[in-house]
């Protein structure tokens, strides 16, 4: 056998790109590339064996072996040497097989006669796609060199199968990317929609692997990494004053982004003929296998870290980047890891679908998705690395799932769901100026939530009758900067020239927990949530509260003014809250201006304690808003943003309803006005026993009214309150099973 030296392997790479560049595709190629290596290795096999599906893999090209094992011969992962190598994505080099740990004879192919075995994955960043293999009769173990020469041209193959070079012969040679896929998260907004993949951030395609001049790729790599440098002093200094979190993972990117070892292992690859962003990625790789297998937290923060920089590096290699040109498509379903508020804004209406691999239903980016009444699935696992721009995607928000490349049968459910939802929305339409009636009489109020400039179109065309909770940090939270007075006044009075009349709730800020002021210093809290936030920040630092507090006043001059505050856990807070807006009146007075013809003041009732505040409180405030999300939390001690836990409460627990009624029992002694603001009042079945149980101002996101209204009007909520009792006396722990057999045949 002939050693692979360093100008052996850039001899093989040579002649791996001439043949690439011939005009063969598919199997030919293939064979091409199994003959060229086998021979420039000195060994008398060299095979191909790529994933078929998740579980097995197929022999798709050979030389040495009996050629017309190819296609036929196929191995589950794990099972004999070549299964070894895919499942532990490690390479197998032993110069006795036969006698080697998972050893598995393949009769067909005709390989007893070979001793000596090389396997390496094929894989593409940590994913693996098959394996290559290099056979001979002499028993010897591979040198070092011969392994990495055979690495690399795994490598190029992994390229060239991401790159789809090998789609069209032999069953297994359909590349990835083609298969369709579906994906199971978690509901971020309900809604079907069916549209083409955008992602957000494109991962980097590396095209040319395979190099003519090291030299230029060594100038290449080093301005490359010139430029990384720079970029990550400057995040640096813009981070300096940020949090300590933040500035571990900086400074760690810059250990790497000097790190001598890392950049001699990428010119090495560049020596041995790989291109400038090939040998990047070839240790990107290698890291990510290292990240799939290690178990150490802190380690795999580090290679998370190696990860993110060397994607940074090679967008500067190859200038694809977060802008690469791709034109957003028509019905644009937007796919990515994460994404901020204020990322999400900029995409706007035009989005038909979200898909998220991380994220969670309690974030902004969902808070910002259901204003637009965007369908979002949320925590769709391995959606990144399968979705390719342009792929076509449906998206079911209602059971969660993602379609990608969906074949008939699924299109045609998808449609179909997606024609029912439309004639659904066209009965909602109908309803647009029809009062939220129920059939026993009872008339409900129907509000919306909003936040955002985007959300006020949706007062006319939702059938809301007012805003119920404005949620005032969404402009905040959107800005790179704290906005000024001016900036406050106009959103304000934007919003009620909207209102045009209805009912507005201006909730002041809340922020903390979840929701962290890029601008403001942030607090290293063990538990935000429960941590300083809301109320409790407007009453120690009450200067955004007055700034605030003041453009409400201005924005309402001549109009009735509603404010509530977030948060309140007990009487004192309200009433230092009420303290603030009552100085604020006066300054306002003082100064002159025109103020609102009415003022009512409430509190947001979000931690239990308040239900048990007072006579006194409840007697002061004009009105309650429950905040269903924060009140549930804090009832079953289950964070809202934990996945896990969150869905174990049912909101229709018969403990959570015999709590609200305590509530709505109190509201109605001390004649104080009750609203429902949480997530919960627009699902429909939660909307109707809440208003059974007497809450009959609801207020909830504009995409909801139509549903909950259309219900609504359909029920007599005193046979619905008999049924609730029921499963109440009968020791039901939720009361949902009742409540649906009984609205399945009375409404
Ligand atoms: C709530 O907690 O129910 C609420 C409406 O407030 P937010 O979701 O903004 O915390
Ligand atoms: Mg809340």
């Amino acid at each position: 056998m002939v050693q692979a030296s360093e100008s052996e392997s850039r001899k093989l790479l040579g002649s791996l790109r001439d043949a690439m560049a011939e005009d063969s595709a598919g199997q030919a190629r293939l064979n091409r590339i199994v003959n060229l290596t086998a021979h420039s290795m000195g060994s008398e096999v060299c095979s191909i064996y790529l994933f078929r599906d998740n579980e097995t893999l197929e022999l798709c090209a050979t030389e040495g072996l009996n050629s017309a094992a190819v296609h036929q011969t196929r191995m589950r992962v794990g099972e004999g040497l070549v299964g070894r190598v895919a499942r532990y994505n490690q390479t197998i080099n032993t110069p006795n097989a036969p006698a080697t740990k998972g050893f598995r004879f393949m009769p067909e192919t005709g390989e007893e006669i070979y001793s000596s075995f090389l396997g390496v994955p094929i894989q593409r960043l940590g994913e693996s796609l098959g394996v290559l293999v290099v056979q001979s009769k002499e028993a010897r173990e591979f040198s070092a060199d011969e392994t990495y020469a055979l690495e690399v041209v795994a490598m190029v193959l992994a390229e060239m199968t991401e790159l789809g070079a090998f789609v069209g012969d032999g069953d297994a040679l359909s590349a990835r990317h083609q298969k369709p896929a579906t994906f199971e998260g978690h509901t971020g907004q309900e809604g079907v929609s069916e549209g083409v993949v955008y992602l957000h951030e494109p991962r980097v395609v590396v095209t040319n692997p395979i190099a003519d001049d090291p030299d230029v790729e060594q100038t290449r790599l080093d301005d490359a990494l010139q430029r990384l440098r720079v970029s990550v002093d400057q995040m640096l200094f813009e981070a300096r004053s940020g949090d300590a979190e933040q500035l571990e993972i900086l400074e760690a990117y810059r250990l790497f982004a000097n790190s001598k070892g890392w950049r001699r292992r990428m010119e090495e690859d560049i020596q041995r003929g790989l291109s400038a962003e090939a040998a990047v990625e070839k240790e990107q790789s290698t890291a990510r296998s290292r990240l799939e297998q290690s178990n150490d937290a802190y380690l795999r923060d580090r290679l998370h870290d190696l990860d993110d920089l060397s994607n940074r590096l090679l967008r500067l290699l190859t200038g694809q980047g977060s802008d690469t040109g791709a034109e957003v498509p028509p019905n644009p379903i937007l796919v990515a890891r994460n994404i901020g508020p204020a990322e999400l804004l900029d995409y706007g209406r035009s989005l038909r679908g979200i898909v998220l691999e991380e994220g969670s239903v309690g974030s902004h980016a969902a808070i910002v998705a259901r204003a637009l009444a965007i369908p979002l699935v949320i925590h769709a696992k391995g959606i990144i690395t399968e979705a390719l721009n342009g792929d076509t995607i449906m998206l079911d928000g209602d059971q969660a799932l993602v379609h990608l490349r969906p074949d008939e049968g699924v299109q045609k459910a998808i449609r179909d769901k997606i024609a029912m939802e439309a004639q659904a929305a066209d009965r909602y339409i109908e309803l647009l100026d029809k009062p939220a009636k129920a059939r026993c009489g009872t008339q409900v109020s129907l509000m919306m939530n909003a936040g955002l400039m985007a959300d006020l179109p949706s007062l006319s065309s939702s059938g809301a009758e007012g805003v119920g909770l404005f949620r005032t940090e969404l402009q905040f939270l959107t800005q790179n900067h704290m906005p000024k007075r001016a900036e406050l006044v106009a959103q304000y009075t934007r919003v009620m020239n909207a209102a045009s009349g209805q009912r507005v709730v201006f909730r002041t800020l809340d922020i903390g927990s979840d929701k962290v002021l890029p601008y403001m210093t942030p607090t290293d809290e063990p538990n935000p949530a429960m941590g300083w936030r809301a109320i409790r920040v407007g009453l120690d630092k009450p200067g955004i509260l007055r700034m605030q507090l003041q453009a409400f006043l201005r924005a309402t001059a001549g109009r009735e003014l509603s404010v509530m505050f977030p948060f309140i856990a007990q009487y004192d807070e309200f009433q230092g809250a009420r303290a603030e807006l009552d100085k604020a009146i006066t300054r306002e007075k003082r100064l002159g201006h025109e103020l609102p013809h009415s003022i009512r003041v409430g509190a947001m009732l979000e931690t239990p304690s308040l239900a048990f505040a007072p006579d006194k409180f409840l007697k002061e405030v004009d009105f309650l808003a429950i905040g269903g999300n924060d009140l549930k939390q804090f009832f079953f001690a289950a964070d809202r943003e934990n996945e896990r836990v969150r869905k174990r409460y049912d909101t229709l627990n018969t403990s959570f309803l015999n709590f609200l009624e305590q509530i709505v029992g109190r509201a109605r002694e001390t004649n104080t006005r009750l609203s429902f603001c949480g997530e919960d009042a627009g699902r429909p079945l939660e909307a109707i026993c809440f208003a059974a149980l007497g809450i009959h101002i609801l207020s909830m996101r504009p995409a909801s009214i139509g549903p909950v209204k259309h219900l609504m009007r359909r029920t007599d909520l005193k046979a619905l309150k008999e049924v609730i009792d029921k499963a109440r006396n009968d020791g039901h722990q939720s009361v949902r099973a009742s409540v649906i057999d009984w609205v399945a045949s009375n409404t």
